[in-house]
Order: structure tokens, then sequence, then C-alpha cells
């Protein structure tokens, strides 16, 4: 029925992505905004965003307007999901007239704070706005049985927060979510590089890095890589030598943390569904999912089966777009 201006959006605190049924993902761009601070006027969105930060004069200024998983600067968030769906329009080459839209929350959003999510959507022009948990989103895009009564369990690790579910029977048994995503990896690599060699380098570097030459806690022969920044000291442009030895240090509290959010989560699961976890295991989905050596390592520490979802990065929003398939259900 709702067919044509039905979409899905993962509005993640790293990347918005939003999924129509007939198109699947036709939009998946950075969640930042550059705008002018004297006229609060939208200067760039995304992509085009993404590529402004840590380059621009004071009169711009370049922020994530989603912290955490949930709003931070409501008015910035509602300028940035409007523009992606003007984007998600061009895509589909016809305008997107009052869309029914299912839009995912974290599932440690507080009720304030999914109702900002909703209004968000529906200030830039939704019809009904219907939300669905994050950890169930997933799941479901990342094709696990969902609505039978078998536990899978998902762990989301995303930009600000990860979230680990069970769910069976179509809804979480047990979650827990922590403020701690990869977004706080990459502070890690930050605080190292000043700390160790005295050079500032910015977020995208950091990013590089990680995704570059960034391990889980397995063991691997260390690699290196040549990265350049400022010289606090000097105040001048200086290149070193970063190895990933190096950097696996600097992940391991991180890391450990999220290692210890699954255990607690699958500890306080019933035991009349741990027997599906020894047998079926774990799925990760989102980006700090495709760190080198995750499933490995989370396999080896936890002594279940560990799978990588097919897509990481797109599975809450396929989950999404799919769950508008039982929108009459969701609007209870
Ligand atoms: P969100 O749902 O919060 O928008 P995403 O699921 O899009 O987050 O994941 C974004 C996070 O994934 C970022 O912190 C990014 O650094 C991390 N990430 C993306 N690709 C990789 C990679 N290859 N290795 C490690 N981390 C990655
Ligand atoms: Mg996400």
């Amino acid at each position: 029925m709702f067919s044509t201006t039905a979409i899905g959006i993962d509005l993640g605190t790293a990347n918005t992505l939003v999924y129509t049924k007939n198109k699947g993902i036709i939009v998946n761009e950075p969640s930042i905004v550059a705008y002018d601070v004297n006229t609060n006027e939208i200067i760039a969105i995304g992509k085009e965003a993404k590529e402004m930060v840590g380059k621009t004069p004071l009169t711009i200024e370049v922020i994530n307007p989603l912290k955490d998983g949930v709003i931070a600067d409501f008015n910035m968030t509602t300028a940035m999901i409007k523009a992606m769906l003007e984007k998600a329009s061009k895509k589909l080459g016809s305008s997107l007239r009052k869309p029914n839209v299912v839009v995912c929350t974290p599932s440690g959003a507080t009720s304030v704070e999914r109702l900002a999510i909703q209004d968000a959507v529906k200030q830039c022009g939704a019809k009904e706005v219907y939300l669905i948990d994050e950890p169930v989103a997933a799941a479901i895009g990342a094709e696990l049985p969902v609505s039978d009564p078998i536990a899978s369990v998902i762990v989301d690790i995303g930009g600000g927060t990860t979230e680990v579910g069970i769910i069976s029977f179509g809804g979480i048994v047990t979650s827990n979510t922590m403020k701690l995503g990869g977004d706080h990896m990459n502070d890690e690599i930050i605080q190292f590089s000043r700390k160790k060699f005295n050079v500032l380098i910015g977020v995208p570097t950091a990013e590089k890095i990680k995704q570059e030459i960034g391990y889980a806690l397995i063991e691997h022969p260390s690699e290196t890589m040549e990265i350049r920044g400022r010289d606090i000291v000097t105040g001048l442009p200086k290149t070193i030598t970063v190895t990933s030895l190096q950097i696996q240090d600097c992940l391991k509290e991180s890391l450990l943390a999220i290692l210890e959010l699954i255990q607690k989560t699958l500890e306080s699961c019933p035991p009349e569904l741990s027997g599906d976890i020894v047998d079926r295991g774990i799925v990760l989905t989102g980006g700090g999912a495709l760190l080198k050596g995750m499933t490995e390592w989370f396999a080896k520490e936890l002594d279940v089966p560990v799978h990588l979802a097919a897509e990481p990065l797109e599975s809450v929003a396929v989950g999404t777009g799919k769950a508008l398939d039982t929108i009459h259900l969701l609007k209870k």
C-alpha cells in the first residue's frame, strides 16, 4: 500500500542511510553537517561536509549533529535529514511526498530521545514516523530468524555506541548498550599520537590508521604506517611512523569494554535460549565490526561461533526498510 512512499532511515552517529523497498539503499552518507556560524546557513552535508573536517576557516563549523546515537543538535539534525531526503528524491527521480518512514533508535535511548528522533523526521515532511529498536533492525537486516522462538544475538558496533541485543520471537529479550564505539577508538589514537610523539593528528588520519593497521586483540605480524600531523612543540608539520602493535595497544581498553558488554549480555540470557547461542553464535554488525581480527578475537574469547554480517555498515538500514512490510505491527 505504501510501496512508493515508504522509506527506512538508519540515523546513525557516523552514517545516515536511506532505504526503499524497490531500490534498496539510495543514500549512504556520513552524518556530518558543515554550516556558517554567523548565519547558521548549511554549507554542506554528508560526504561533502566530511571532506571539510579539520580544514575549514573559523566561520565554518563542521559537526556531527548526533552524539552517542541520539540527537545532540536538534536543528542541525533536522536540516541534515531534510538534505538526505532531498538526495533520496533525486535518486528516485521523483519527489518524496509525505513518505511513511521507519527510523531506528538505539535500544538504550530514553523516551524523550526517541520522541526527538520521531519529531525530527516528522519535521522533514514525513506522514507517519515509526520507530524500531536498532538491534531488531540489525538482526532483520542480517537475515536472522527474528520472529522464530530462537535466540539471535546481535552486536552492533557503531560510531558512538555499541549495542548488544538478544532477540527472539520478534522482540528484544535482553539488551545492553554503551556509549563507546569506533569514534572513541579514533580519539584514543589521537591521544596516543600526542602523548607518544607530541604530534597532533585529526580524526580523518586517526580513522585511516585504524582501518589500515588497526587490529583486535589477536596476534599478527606487526605493520607500520607513516602519518603526518603537526608537531606540538615546533608547530611545524611532522611525519611519524606508527606500528600496528602500538595501535592495538591504544584500542585495547575500548575492545575489552565491548567484550565485557557482550559477556554481560550473554550472562543475562534466559537459560532456555543459551543453548541456541552455543549452536548459532553471534552476529557482528556496524562499522566497528570491520576492525581486522574482530570476529576471530571474539570467537576465541567467548567460545561461541562469531559471524560478520554480510554488509555490516548496511544491516540496520536494510532491516529498517524491511520492517516497512510490518509497518502495521510497528504502529502498535
Ligand atoms: P553508526 O551506526 O553510529 O552511524 P556505523 O555502523 O556506520 O556507525 O559505523 C561507523 C564506525 O565504524 C566509525 O566509528 C568507523 O570508524 C568504523 N569503521 C568503519 N570502517 C571500519 C573499518 N574498516 N575498521 C574499523 N572500523 C571501521
Ligand atoms: Mg548504526
